[in-house]
C-alpha cells in the first residue's frame, strides 16, 4: 500500500460571543483536518492542534516526503518527518502538523487490519470514560463572575463529575470566579484551574495559596511553559497540584519537566506532540517518573476520537482493583462543527464518552460538513 496523496480541510466558523482565556481572545473557531488518501482508496483523518492556515501550510510541506510511502510504517514515516524539517523544527508548527498526519496513518492502519487503534496500540482498558466539563472563558460583554457561575452550574445538571474553569486574568477578580464557581457546583463536584500562562510566580503562588481552601484538583499552566524552574517555584510556593504540557511537543520537550517535576500531571495532547506514535512514548516517560498522564483535548470529534482511542489503551498507573481512571477533557465551548465533522456525534451521556470500537479512530466524516464550514474567504 502506498500513500497517495495529502489533503487539509480547514473549518472556520465566526463565534455568536467572543470568549478570551488570559493568553487568547477567540472570534472564530478554526480547526485543520488531515485527510491521508492511499492508491487502493483507504482514507485516513487527523487533527492538528493549534491555529488551522499555518498548520496547514506545514502539512503540505511534509507532503514531498510523504506521498510514496507505505502508510502503515508509521514509526518510519515519523522519523522521516521529524528528521526532514528537525534543524528548524523540534517542536511547535513541525511537530502540531506531524500529529495530524500520524494520527490519520493510524486511522488508515486500523482500517487496514479492521480494528480499532486501540487494539492495535495493544488493547482496551476500558469502553468509556468520565469526561470533565472545560468552559468558563471569559465571554465579553459578559459579568464574569455570574455567567461562569451559572454556566457551571449547568454542566452540573448535565451530569458532568468535573468542571474546569480558566483564570490568569487578575488574581482579586478570578478568586472571586472561583469560589462562585465552588458555590455553584456544590462541595462534591471536582474543580479544576487554568491560567493559560496569563501569571507570574508570585501571582501564581498567591492565587494558589488562597484558592486551595476552594478545594481545586490541578492548576494548569500557572505560568510561562518555557520556565521550568518557575514551574517548581510554584509547586512549591502553594498547596494545589501544578499541570501542564499541551504546549511541550514530542518527547525531548516532555524530558525536562518530567526529569524535573516540574509537573503533578502531564497533559500532552494527541494532536499537538506527535500523534500515536509519539504519545505512547511519552505516556510511558510519565509512567517512568511516577506522574499521572492526564491528556489535553482541544477540537473537533478527530481529536475527541483519537485520544479516546489513545485512552482507551493507556494502562492503568499503578495497577491495582480499583485503578485511577483517565478522564476525558470535553471542550463545552461553542463551536458548531466540532460535532458536525462526524456522522456520529461523540456525545456524552450524563458526563460520561463511550469509546467506538470500529476500525480506525471508529468515526466517519462528513464530507458535507467539511464544506459547509469550508472558510468563506
Ligand atoms: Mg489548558
Amino acid at each position: 500500500m502506498k500513500i497517495e496523496a495529502i489533503r487539509t480541510h480547514i473549518l472556520d466558523h465566526p463565534l455568536g460571543r467572543a470568549f478570551e482565556s488570559a493568553s487568547m481572545r477567540f472570534d472564530r473557531r478554526q480547526h485543520v483536518l488531515v485527510e491521508v488518501i492511499c492508491e487502493d482508496g483507504t482514507v485516513g483523518w487527523g487533527e492538528c492542534l493549534g491555529p488551522a492556515r499555518p498548520n496547514a501550510a506545514v502539512v503540505a510541506a511534509y507532503a514531498n516526503w510523504l506521498i510514496g510511502m507505505d502508510p502503515l510504517e508509521t514509526e518510519k514515516i515519523w522519523i522521516t518527518l521529524y528528521n526532514a524539517l528537525r534543524d528548524q523544527g523540534q517542536r511547535g508548527l513541525t511537530v502540531t502538523a506531524l500529529s495530524g498526519i500520524d494520527i490519520a496513518l493510524w486511522d488508515i492502519k486500523g482500517k487496514h487490519f479492521g480494528v480499532p487503534v486501540s487494539t492495535l496500540l495493544g488493547g482496551r482498558f476500558r469502553e468509556e470514560l468520565r469526561a470533565y466539563a472545560t468552559g468558563s472563558f471569559r465571554s465579553e460583554g459578559l459579568d464574569r463572575v455570574t455567567a461562569i457561575a451559572e454556566e457551571v452550574a449547568g454542566y452540573r445538571a448535565e451530569g458532568f463529575h468535573a468542571v474546569k474553569i480558566k483564570i490568569g486574568f487578575d488574581v482579586a477578580e478570578d478568586l472571586r470566579v472561583i469560589e462562585a464557581v465552588r458555590d455553584a457546583i456544590g462541595p462534591d463536584m471536582r474543580l479544576m484551574i487554568d491560567a493559560n500562562h496569563g501569571y507570574d510566580v508570585l501571582e501564581a503562588c498567591e492565587l494558589g495559596q488562597r484558592a486551595a481552601r476552594c478545594g481545586i484538583d490541578w492548576f494548569e499552566e500557572p505560568v510561562l511553559p518555557e520556565l521550568l524552574p518557575a514551574y517548581a517555584q510554584v509547586r512549591a510556593g502553594q498547596p494545589i497540584p501544578v499541570a501542564g504540557g499541551e504546549t511541550w511537543h514530542a518527547r525531548w520537550a516532555m524530558q525536562a519537566p518530567l526529569e524535573q517535576r516540574a509537573v503533578d500531571i502531564l497533559q500532552p495532547d494527541i494532536c499537538g506532540t506527535g500523534g500515536f506514535t509519539e504519545m505512547r512514548r511519552i505516556a510511558d516517560m510519565a509512567a517512568l517518573h511516577g506522574i499521572r498522564l492526564v491528556p489535553h483535548v482541544w477540537g473537533t470529534a478527530v481529536q475527541i476520537a483519537a485520544s479516546l482511542q489513545f485512552m482507551a489503551a493507556l494502562p492503568p498507573n499503578p495497577p491495582r482493583r480499583a485503578p485511577i481512571e483517565p478522564i476525558l477533557e470535553f471542550d463545552r465551548t461553542e463551536n458548531p462543527f466540532r460535532q458536525a465533522v462526524v456522522t456520529a456525534p461523540l456525545e456524552h451521556k450524563g458526563g460520561v464518552v463511550a469509546i467506538p470500537d470500529s476500525p480506525g479512530l471508529g468515526i466517519e466524516i462528513d464530507r458535507d460538513a467539511l464544506c459547509r464550514f469550508a472558510p468563506k474567504a
